[in-house]
Order: C-alpha cells, then structure tokens, then sequence
C-alpha cells in the first residue's frame, strides 16, 4: 500500500497497522495542520471508521489493521487535514443532549443556540401551544423543544428541500414529531393557524465577514449562513412577517450575530414588539433577542 502522508512527520517506530500507531499517525498529521484536540479528532474518527470507543481501541491498541481500514483512516483524517468538519466526518453532533445527524446539507449546530431553545422554553405558555423553527436546518430546535414538552404542536420551515430531508430524518430517528414545510421563512405557513412561538437561527453571516474563510464555515451550506445588508435582510424579513403570524401575548425568538443586538432589537420593536430583550450566550456575546406581540 503505497499511500503517502501528505506531510513529513515521522511515523511511530511500532507496528504501523496496529490500532495505536494509527491513532498516533493521525494525531500527528492533523496537529500538524493545527488542530488544536488532535489526540481527540483522531481517536474519534478512527473509532467511528472501526465502530470501537476510546476503551475498546486501548485494549485492543496493538490489533493490526488490513491495507483496506489503514487506507480508509488515511482518507478519512487526510479529509479532516484538509479542513471538513467533523461533525460532517462522524455524521453527527449532538445539541441539546440530542444525537442529531448532520451532513453537507445543514448548518452544524452550535453549542451557542442553545440559548435560543432556553429562551423559547421560558417563553412557552405551559398549555399546550404551538411553535415554529424558521430555517430548521438539520432541525435541532424545534427537536429540542418538542423532546422538552411532548405536547407541544412543533412546526419547521426550509427554503432547502435537502435541509428538510435531514431534519426530518432526525425526527425519525429520535421518535419525534415535527410538522415539516418547505418555503422562505413564514411563507409557507402563512395561511394556518397562529402560533405562540416563532423561533429562528437564520443566516446572519455579512457576505464579505473573513471568518467564511476560516474553520468549518468553509464546508457549510453558504445560503444557511450568509444574509445581505450587513447580515440583517433575512432578521428583518422574519420580523415584518411574524406579527401577522403570532397569537396576541405570542413571542418570537431570534438568535443573530455578537454585535447585531442593538439593530435586531431595533427592527423588533419598529414592528410593534413588546418588552424587547436580548440575552448574552455563554461567551459573554448577545446572541438571542426576542420581543413578545402586545396582547
Ligand atoms: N453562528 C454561526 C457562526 O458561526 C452562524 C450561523 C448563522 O448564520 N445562523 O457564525
């Protein structure tokens, strides 16, 4: 087996197909690309290539591999080398302590929207009540709404029939029901019944913001994260069409960029929205403003 490493470093001196020097090979060549869990990633997705966990893959470190999965790992971590995500790589991210299964076709949940499912959740009325996720993407808040209130009448749009194929396929999976429609934000539900929470995490990225370039942003669907007008255009498009939308004492929930704050709250309250407030995610950034319909 001819594959070669794409950088210089040298191999471990023990059995180059055992488990261990593959993980240690592995480490080597992604911290060389500046990967800062190098020892992680690699055991990660050795492990998800050979269906073992870190416990299995010690005990059994010196087991050889075939040329077949000493060749599969070298393309798989020579991918993440190149920068793919790997969250893409493994298939999956969890968010909100759920196993979400994420591919090219959605955005990577991020452990900052969470604070967006908190705010909902606050802001759900204790009955039974109605909510909608605007660009669900693969579907982690709406999913992670409905697994914290089982009576809860979940709704997810996407203009992005793929996005929808994931999100619902994560519903499946975890046994969850989501009413699922394809459209541009609340044009695809605009004639149903009145919600009592709009939630969304649009695209807010500015087209010309050089953190595209960087990281796992490359890899992501352009149109999940990118928004003209600064990165506004999608917030305040959903601003002007939720009023209509929202039961009277409803809320909508956005989540925006660290220093769009000031504008989302701006935009919220020209449409007529109540008690207007944003909230600082875990970093110490205003990431979530939400405003509640006068009733
Ligand atoms: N929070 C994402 C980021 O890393 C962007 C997601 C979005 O545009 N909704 O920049």
């Amino acid at each position: 087996m001819s594959t070669r490493l794409s950088n210089s470093q040298p191999l471990p001196k023990t059995e180059p197909t055992s488990i261990a020097s593959q993980v240690a090979e592995a480490r080597l060549r992604l911290a060389a690309v500046g990967i800062e869990s190098a020892g992680l990633e690699a055991r990660l997705l050795i492990g998800h290539l050979l269906c073992m966990d870190g416990a299995g893959m010690i005990a059994h470190g010196d087991r050889a591999l075939s040329v077949e999965q000493v060749a599969a790992i070298r393309n798989l971590i020579g991918q993440r080398a190149a920068g793919r995500p790997i969250a893409y790589l493994l298939g999956g991210r969890e968010f909100w302590s759920l196993p979400l299964r994420v591919d090219e076709r959605c955005l990577i949940p991020r452990p900052e929207t969470e604070l967006l499912v908190e705010r909902a959740l606050e802001r759900l009325p204790d009955r039974r009540a109605r909510a909608i996720d605007l660009g669900t993407g693969s579907g982690a808040i709406i999913l992670a709404l409905v697994a914290e209130r089982p009576q809860l009448e979940g709704w997810g749009s996407d203009a992005s029939a793929d996005a929808l194929a994931v999100a619902a396929d994560n519903a499946k999976r975890l046994d969850l029901t989501v009413h699922w429609f394809r459209g541009h934000w609340l044009e695809a539900v605009a004639q149903r019944p009145l919600f009592d929470t709009i939630v969304s995490n649009p695209p807010y990225v500015d087209p010309s913001d050089p953190h595209l370039e960087h990281g796992d942003l490359r890899f992501e669907p352009r149109a999940a994260l990118v928004a003209g007008g600064g990165g506004l255009n999608d917030l305040a498009t959903i601003a002007g069409q939720s009023r209509a939308c929202l039961r009277p004492g409803g809320w909508l929930l956005l989540e925006h960029g660290h220093n769009q704050g000031p504008a989302v709250r701006t935009l919220l309250k020209q449409q007529g929205f109540l008690k207007v407030s944003s909230h600082r995610d875990p970093a110490g950034h205003e990431r979530v403003t939400e405003g509640g319909c006068p009733g």
